[in-house]
């Protein structure tokens, strides 16, 4: 898909195969939306949650920003759209879910670690920092860890420090500790094909598997 036109083309066969298919479908989706879960993932375009999770229309309420980050309440400005896309699944579409998906091979954090390679860059590096205080605390612990293992741990920590963040705003906090809301940590390995989960219990990321739904 290189190419506008073929984009475009990509419409009509929706159309073809989906919208003029499913009418019943579509026509009540016309009247609005009620999606259950709100995706937070990365802009990356290997990543797009609704085609990695299955997900139809009106299944996703989708956020997309640089590695998944979510800034804390005392860092999100009057303008991000970030926060304000999760205000509203959160206030509006009353979602039950709020997912943080990260993945391999994330451009952000390349840019997180390699701060000299985005340094003009104004938006991005300033994007990016908000995972700072993930790399630090890495170094903390370790100082001479491989630098893919780094890597690896720091695309897992951002995930956590979103979660972290979230509930930063107390609006999500409530919800939470009320019962109505509930946050999950996921890690897309596109190398393996293995989608991981955070499991708060041995805490680390464990794959995801059918046997266990
Ligand atoms: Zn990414």
């Amino acid at each position: 898909m290189a190419n506008f036109h073929e984009l475009i083309l990509g419409f009509h066969n929706f159309k073809e195969e989906y919208l003029l298919k499913e009418k019943e479908f579509f026509s009540r989706l016309v009247h609005g939306q009620s999606p259950k879960t709100l995706v937070i993932a990365c802009c990356d375009s290997r990543v797009d949650p609704a085609i990695l999770l299955g997900g139809r229309p009106g299944d996703l309420f989708v956020v997309r920003s640089i590695a998944s980050i979510v800034p804390p309440v005392e860092k999100a400005g009057e303008h991000d759209a970030v926060i304000a896309a999760v205000e509203y699944g959160v206030k509006h579409l009353d979602v039950h879910n709020i997912i943080v998906m990260g993945h391999s091979n994330c451009g952000g954090i390349y840019g997180l670690l390699h701060p000299e390679k985005i340094r003009s860059e104004r938006f991005i590096s300033g994007w990016v920092s908000l995972a700072s205080p993930v790399l630090e605390e890495l170094e903390h612990e370790d100082p001479n860890e491989p630098a893919p293992v780094r890597c690896r741990r720091c695309e897992e920590g951002a995930i956590l420090m979103s979660i972290d963040n979230l509930l930063s705003y107390d609006w999500v906090k409530e919800r939470v500790d009320a019962g109505s809301l509930a946050l999950h940590a996921l890690y897309y390995d596109m190398a393996t094909g293995s989608l991981n989960v955070w499991n708060a219990e041995i805490e680390d990321f464990e794959p995801t598997r059918v046997e266990d739904l």
